[in-house]
């Protein structure tokens, strides 16, 4: 049996989009390996959204070329954003890739696999025209490897903020029929799933005729799943509804993860981002009154061109006013394609290295803050097995999606066990399991 070892970078999106690899070649005779020295075909699935994530795709494929030398037969496959951006010139600029795979087909890739027996030369195989489909939801039995299943619920992006390649290297905005997020969900369910994860570039944009995001979170929860969460929100798209569908139904986890990306209204004008601090401080405070419980992070870039002190200044403020849990934090640094590139990048790295620093302090010590919120409650925690540091103690999470660390035995795993929580970090919680 051939083995593949698969490497991922970047969002929920392509975590998704790796399940789909994983399903369809271990459904095709083929073998996952977390050994590289094992591997019979390496397969990267890139992420475009960072200059630095381009260098490090390529970097991985120079050293792989050395592993080569060992190995002759080692076939390489490129997929994701990077791939479809920069096309069938990846294979002129970096040599060794046998494959280049896009990001609409990789359920193809055990076809596509077998087609490299048969050249030399690199198969591109990069857009499936048949997939702009509503209908093509790839389905998912199998294949996940985090606790948490990755559905789609729809692709590509419409917003183009200035800063951003995701419409370009994922295309416009569809969402997949209702019908068949629902029939896929029972299915996770009936395989004993307990925890999904519906992903999109902007979930708050879903509509499938007369059912918007709202109407599916309904529909979703009714499936009896006992854990949904859903990535990635825009401050924009958020409404009320929504809001009051998650603090409805018990399984619908409380978290929400609503990128601010600047405080400064005048940046967020740059940005295309189509809100401003008002709109998204109503929304959060909304969230905060109607579910006690949430958890909130967010994304924030600093240094994006224009950037003064004061804008940055108002995102600190922000900040601690909205006491977001956790924070996903970014130096601002330019696309080729985007609006952002021919914008003047006027912050200094050294300014933006400072602005950086000042936002991961604060940040901690909010989400210290935030976390002291459960010292001494009682949580439930879906077990995941044992935590890294030792075996007598297991890993599980929070229906926020806290890491949550306490003594116990692996026949816990996949249940559902009450913690009181007895020590509280800046990621993760220690507790007490209150069953003997
Ligand atoms: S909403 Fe903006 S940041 Fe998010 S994927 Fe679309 S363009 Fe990119």
């Amino acid at each position: 049996m051939k083995k593949f070892y698969l490497l991922t970078y970047g969002c929920q999106m392509n975590e998704s989009d790796s399940d789909i690899i994983r399903q369809a070649l271990t459904q095709n005779n083929y073998q996952e390996t977390y050994f590289r020295e094992e591997a019979d075909y390496f397969i990267l699935n890139t992420c475009s959204i960072r200059e630095r994530a381009v260098r490090r795709v390529v970097g991985q494929i120079h050293d792989l070329q050395q592993h080569r030398r060992q190995k002759p037969e080692l076939k390489i496959a490129v997929g994701g954003c990077v791939t479809q951006l920069e096309g069938k010139d990846l294979a002129e600029k970096v040599s060794g890739i046998d494959l280049i795979c896009g990001t609409s087909n990789f359920h193809r890739l055990p076809e596509f696999l077998e087609e490299l027996s048969g050249t030399n030369k690199p198969l591109i195989r990069l857009e499936d025209p048949t997939i702009s489909k509503q209908n093509d939801l790839p389905v998912k039995n199998g294949g996940h490897r985090h606790s948490t299943c990755f559905l789609p619920i729809m692709r590509g992006c419409d917003n183009f903020c200035a800063y951003c390649v995701v419409p370009y290297s994922r295309g416009r905005e569809i969402s997949y029929q209702h019908a068949k997020i629902i029939e896929q969900i029972n299915i996770l369910r009936d395989l004993g799933q307990q925890d999904i994860t519906l992903v999109g570039q902007n979930v708050n944009s879903y509509q499938d005729g007369d059912v918007n995001f709202a109407g599916l979170l309904r529909t979703a929860a009714a499936t009896g799943i006992p854990r949904i969460r859903f990535i990635t929100s825009h401050p924009r798209d958020m409404s009320r509804e929504i809001i009051d569908v998650v603090a409805e139904r018990p399984n619908l986890c409380p978290r929400f993860h609503l990128p601010l990306q600047s405080g400064s209204d005048k940046i967020l004008g740059r940005m295309n981002r189509h809100y401003d601090r008002k709109k998204y401080l109503a929304t959060a405070r909304y969230i905060r009154a109607t579910i006690p419980g949430s958890f909130l992070s967010t994304d924030i870039i600093v240094g994006f061109p224009g950037e003064t002190e004061e804008d940055f200044q108002q995102t600190i403020e922000l900040m601690k006013e909205i006491r977001f849990d956790l924070s996903y934090m970014f130096k601002f640094s330019s696309r080729p394609g985007t609006k952002a590139h021919k914008m003047t990048d006027d912050v200094s790295a050294a300014e933006k290295q400072r602005r950086l620093e000042i936002i991961i302090a604060t940040q901690n010590e909010l989400s210290k803050l935030q976390n002291d919120r459960f010292l001494e409650k009682a949580v439930e925690v879906l077990v995941e097995g044992p935590s890294k540091k030792r075996a007598t103690e297991m890993m599980g999470r929070t229906e926020q999606g806290l890491t949550v660390i306490f003594k116990g035995d692996n026949s816990w795993r996949g249940k559902m066990i009450p913690v009181r929580i007895t020590e509280t970090y800046i990621g993760t919680l220690k507790g007490e399991a209150l069953i003997a």
